[in-house]
């Protein structure tokens, strides 16, 4: 069979301690053996970052402006306890931290539903695909603990030196304040980026706030959403059959439980911090969640939601054979390959992407998995490690 040739390279991004393994097995296994397979390598794996002073991350990002598709491994976020361990110049922020912030995205995260892994919420039988605002809020808040009875206040000065300034409380004895904030800007890519989602995944998008409480904060992100929408996206969803609707954040929740899911769930930062635990716990498991960074103007970024499966890796390194779950770093490659097949008018190339898709959903719905899902499969699971799980899907492709 003659392998499927690519136009544009995808951004490679390589990672970190189990999942770097996953990544080669994935490759091996399942793309290089069907596509002529064009990337542009960056090895993001922490040592590399370290000997770069991770300038590749940021390479990496530019990169991915510049050709639109990028698909990611799971990568160490360095700690105290990672320093020591690779001897590290610095601790690194977050590559995910990195790329966000040069891509100026939104994250998406979704499961991948498979029958015998039913989800806690019985309603529920379509993805729920959860984006959170990754900036701002109570994430880069000030805090000041109140010692004794005063006067706290709230002042703006203006760069012509105008003080406005609002009373937050009269103290009787000590308390605590806090003051956070958020820009017109950030909201406004946030919006676009969740708009521009919902057209191309063509799923109705909710978004939940609480501005009957808070209303010039709350009320600031409900406003430029409506705004947006209005301007710029009304026609093009009406076109698509899909619906923006506003609610408030309660209602939103108590909307979600009793849907059947199928839709975009848009969260301020917290709230998408804390539903989107709930909700990929409330689907099944970690390992069978996948997330895609969209920037305003359209760049994807594509990765597994979990992290490097440390545990696993340290196994491994003692001589056992990989059994992680392999599916949401195999769907990170399908989403960016299916995207980039779209983007360059590749049919294959998509073709392809959604027939490996296709052929994972199938080998675990006839029983054969990996055993972190073996564990929740309502059915008779034969259990495999990752290599064998790999050739299952494969022979099946
Ligand atoms: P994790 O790697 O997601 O793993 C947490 C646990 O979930 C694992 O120990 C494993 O449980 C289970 N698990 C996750 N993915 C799995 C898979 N594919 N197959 C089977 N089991 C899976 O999170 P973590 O242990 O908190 O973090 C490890 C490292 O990953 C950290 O250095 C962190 O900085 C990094 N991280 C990176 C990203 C990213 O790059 N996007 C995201 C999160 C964390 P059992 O051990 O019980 O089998
Ligand atoms: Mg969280």
């Amino acid at each position: 069979m003659p392998k499927i040739i690519m136009k544009t390279p995808l951004v490679e991004m390589d990672g970190d301690e189990m999942t770097r393994i996953l990544w080669q097995m994935i490759k091996d296994t399942l793309l290089l053996p069907y596509i002529d397979l064009k990337t542009e390598y960056y090895d993001l794996g922490l040592k590399h970052r370290d000997e770069t002073d991770d300038d590749v991350t940021v390479k990496s990002a530019e990169a991915t402006k510049k050709y639109g598709v990028a698909v990611k491994c799971a990568t160490i976020t360095p700690n105290v306890q990672r320093m020591s361990e690779y001897s590290l110049k610095e601790m690194w922020k977050s590559p995910n931290g990195t790329i966000r912030a040069i891509l100026d995205g939104t994250v998406f995260r979704a499961p991948i539903l498979v029958k015998g892994v039913s989800p806690t919420v019985r309603t529920w039988k379509k993805p729920i695909t959860i984006a959170r605002h990754a900036y701002g809020d109570v994430y880069k808040n000030t805090e000041m603990l109140i010692p004794s009875a005063g006067k706290a206040e709230l002042v703006f000065t203006a760069e012509d030196g105008t003080k406005t300034t609002k009373l937050i409380h009269e103290f009787k004895g000590p308390g605590v304040i806090q003051g956070m904030h958020n820009l017109d800007s950030s909201i406004a890519s946030f919006a676009r980026a969740c708009f521009s989602f919902a057209l191309d995944s063509r799923q109705t998008i909710w978004f939940g706030a609480k501005d009957t409480i808070s209303k010039t904060y709350d009320g600031r992100f409900k406003a430029i959403f409506e705004e947006i929408f209005e301007s710029e996206y009304r026609s093009a969803f009406e076109k698509a059959g899909i619906e923006y609707n506003y609610t408030l954040i309660d209602d939103a929740v108590a909307r979600v439980i009793r849907s059947e899911g199928g839709f975009i769930w848009a969260c301020k930062n917290y709230d998408g911090d804390v539903m989107s635990d709930m909700v990929a716990t409330a689907f099944g498991s970690l390992s069978m969640m996948t997330s895609v960074l969209v920037s305003p103007d359209g760049k994807y970024e594509y990765e597994a939601a979990h992290g490097t499966v440390t545990r696993h890796y340290y196994r491994y390194l003692k001589g056992e054979k990989p059994v992680a779950n392999p599916m949401a770093t195999i769907f990170a490659w399908t989403g960016a390959l299916k995207k980039r097949g779209e983007l360059d008018g590749i049919q294959e190339l998509s073709d392809f992407a959604d027939r490996l898709e296709k052929a994972c959903i199938d080998t675990i719905e006839s029983g054969t998995m990996t055993k972190d899902l073996a564990a929740m499969y309502e059915g008779e699971a034969k259990t495999v490690g990752t290599q064998d799980f790999l050739d299952a899907i494969a022979s099946r492709l």
